[in-house]
């Protein structure tokens, strides 16, 4: 099995570092995770802030539900449920105590898998209720060490690793770096990972070799969803437009020839 990235350490750092340079040119800072401005109104939806220092604890709740809503859906489907909560005033831990199950699933119903999703929700807010919160919800998690509030948030039913991880990234600031199915696709095409290696290998792969900090994973992550979005579809990517169409950034003159005859759309 062919080892991730380059046997050289310092060249993976280096370009892992030039390819979220390249990214962040073309699209500026990405303003994760949207959430609601403190105050919005009914009409309000959650939004992107490049400018943003720090998260409300009402927010860093709203993000945990997003993080678990997200799970295999776009976000504006998303965005869509969490608004209907938001209108309803559920949008909290004390909000979504209060709903019955039932009527959390139709007002989530935007988000897909809705009866499995308000079950993920119960479950969550049952564990927040066991942990050590003291009644403030995402609190109790925050201060503990990374490796404790991972190992506790993989426990609830419903939350797997990218999940936890988006959680104790953009709801918590914990320094981890999130994996999803376009940092897959995008390192495989390019030839610096296979594309089916474990999420920790993938994950611990990323965190050796950029400089540890939450807000340079929270925007690399970000870089990359929008990367995914925008050109590096399943099929049909659309290579030429994209700011990591270069050949520094393809581990092989193969990978890189694979993409430039448009046979790309063959593999995911
Ligand atoms: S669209 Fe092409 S160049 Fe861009 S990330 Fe995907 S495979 Fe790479």
């Amino acid at each position: 099995m062919p080892a991730m990235g380059s046997v050289n350490p310092a060249e993976n750092t280096l370009l892992l570092k030039k390819i979220y340079q390249a990214l962040r040119r073309a699209h500026g800072p990405r303003g994760w995770w949207p959430v609601l401005r403190p105050g919005a109104g009914p009409e309000d939806r959650p939004v992107y802030d490049p400018k943003r220092k720090r998260l409300t604890a009402r927010q860093r709740f709203e993000v945990a539900v997003g993080a678990i809503l997200t799970q295999n859906t776009a976000w504006a489907n998303v965005s869509k449920a969490l608004v209907n909560l938001h209108r309803a005033a559920m949008l909290s831990g004390e909000g979504l105590r209060r709903i019955p199950r039932g009527r959390l699933a139709r007002m989530i119903r935007p988000s897909g898998y809705f009866n499995q999703k308000a079950k993920k929700l119960k479950a969550f807010l049952a564990f927040l209720d066991d942990w050590k919160s003291g009644g403030r919800e995402l609190e109790g998690l925050l201060r503990e060490p990374l490796g404790v509030a991972r190992e506790k948030l993989l426990e609830v039913n419903g939350i797997g690793p990218e999940t936890a991880d988006s959680i104790l990234l953009y709801a918590l600031d914990k320094p981890i770096f999130v994996v999803d199915a376009y940092t897959r696709r995008i390192f495989s095409r390019h030839g610096w990972i296979r594309g089916d290696e474990p999420y920790d290998d993938v994950r611990l792969w990323f965190e050796k070799n950029l400089p540890a900090g939450a807000p340079l994973f929270n925007d690399y992550h970000a870089q990359i969803v929008e990367t995914g979005k925008r050109y590096c579809h399943r099929v049909r990517p659309d290579c030429p437009a994209c700011p990591l169409y270069r050949r520094s950034f393809f581990k092989t003159i193969r990978s890189w020839k694979k993409l430039k005859i448009g046979r790309a759309f063959l593999h995911s």
